[in-house]
């Protein structure tokens, strides 16, 4: 027998219209001066100046810093670090998708511990808790917002690097479909492949557990009735909020059963050229998943029938062939990448790779 630990922020605010619980949250904690960690266009779409109004007229007191790049860099967060020490802040919020959930954890734990931000990479390689951070969320994909995760392109070596730290984890997070109804369709499509990846990636594990089975296969069953609803129409609240609680009960899975080798790939994919975390994802989920097969059938079949496939359909199909079929059917838009070819990506730049041992769990 192992003994095993469940990770999630202590407090997670859902649904409609939960922003205004979170300011009175917020409040409630008493900080002095909060740095908002967000993107340029958030700014521009005017989300930042109404969450610090809202936030204002309940005595929290703001500064923006919005220089967050899509996929964050060692350079955003000794940015934000630097605006966090010059202005005396004593909390973080961060405002946006993974990208500023990201940053926002690098920020807080080097301001809680020194050094810089590639001094964590790794598992649980900080001292200290990280200054409080409260995470609101505008995406359905990362999951950052509740997690342990935290990754930071390192830009000299060209390499995302992952922190997993149990002090990364936010004390608050938010979910308020209200906040993602201005989502394009595109980063809606890629955010949610995103969070069927973790779903997948974490129900295959070799540390999976009953409580994160649960969450997985509720969080792909969610995906696949309500993502393509989301893409097609974004101003669905219901699409919109069904995501929300889709990507949460996949955040909670994969921040307690990990991931694989999508995630491992598309990281350094994405890192290498610089593409979004989650189109990388889908370009590789079926690949893996066909080879997952060899050892995972029966996991790969609980998936199928979390989406709806028939068990028949599934079981007539090449197996090799089937894991792959399935998957590569899931991108909920005609427009979606759906080969590296399409992604400019250059095999022959990459050095050649060591032998792979199975991380993946045998039926
Ligand atoms: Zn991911």
């Amino acid at each position: 027998m192992t003994t095993t630990a469940f990770f999630i922020p202590p407090v997670n605010l859902m649904g409609a219209g939960c922003l205004r619980d979170a300011a009175k949250a917020i409040q409630s904690y008493g900080f002095r001066k909060a740095l908002i960690v967000t993107d340029l266009p958030l700014v521009r779409l005017g989300l930042v100046g109404n969450v610090r109004d809202l936030l204002a007229s309940h005595g929290v007191d703001t500064l923006v810093f919005h220089g967050v790049q899509p996929n964050p860099t060692t350079k955003n967060v000794a940015d934000g670090l630097k605006q966090l020490r010059d202005n005396d802040c004593d909390f973080v919020i961060s405002l946006g998708g993974g990208s500023p959930h990201d940053c926002a954890k690098g920020i807080a734990l080097v301001a809680a511990n020194g050094g810089t931000i590639k001094d964590y990479e790794g598992l649980d390689q900080s001292a200290k808790p990280q200054l409080p951070l409260v995470a609101i969320n505008t995406t359905a994909g990362t999951a950052s917002e509740m997690t342990r995760f935290c990754i930071i392109t390192d830009e000299a070596r060209h390499v995302k690097m992952a922190i997993v730290d149990k002090h990364t984890t936010p004390i608050l997070s938010v979910n308020d479909p209200e906040l993602m109804l201005l989502k394009p369709a595109s980063l809606t499509a890629a955010t949610g492949m995103d969070a069927l990846t973790h779903a997948v990636e974490a129900y295959v594990s070799t540390i999976a557990t009953p409580i994160t089975d649960a969450c997985a296969l509720k969080a792909v069953a969610l995906i696949s009735q309500w993502l393509r609803k989301a893409v097609a129409d974004g101003r669905n609240v219901e699409a919109r909020e069904q995501m929300a609680y889709a990507q949460f009960l996949a955040g909670m899975a994969f921040n307690n059963a990990s991931l694989g080798y999508v995630h491992a790939m598309a990281h350094q994919l994405g890192g290498f050229y610089d593409l979004p975390h989650g189109v990388c994802n889908a370009v590789l989920l079926p690949h893996v998943q066909a080879y997952n097969k060899q050892v995972a059938a029966g996991r790969l079949a609980d998936i199928a029938r979390a989406m709806g496939e028939k068990p028949m359909a599934w079981a007539t199909r090449p197996p090799r062939i089937c894991a792959y079929w399935r998957f590569a059917n899931c991108p909920p838009t005609s427009a979606f990448p759906t080969g590296c070819h399409s992604l400019a990506f250059r095999p022959r730049t990459f050095p050649p790779w060591p032998p792979m041992r199975s991380r993946t769990r045998a039926d």
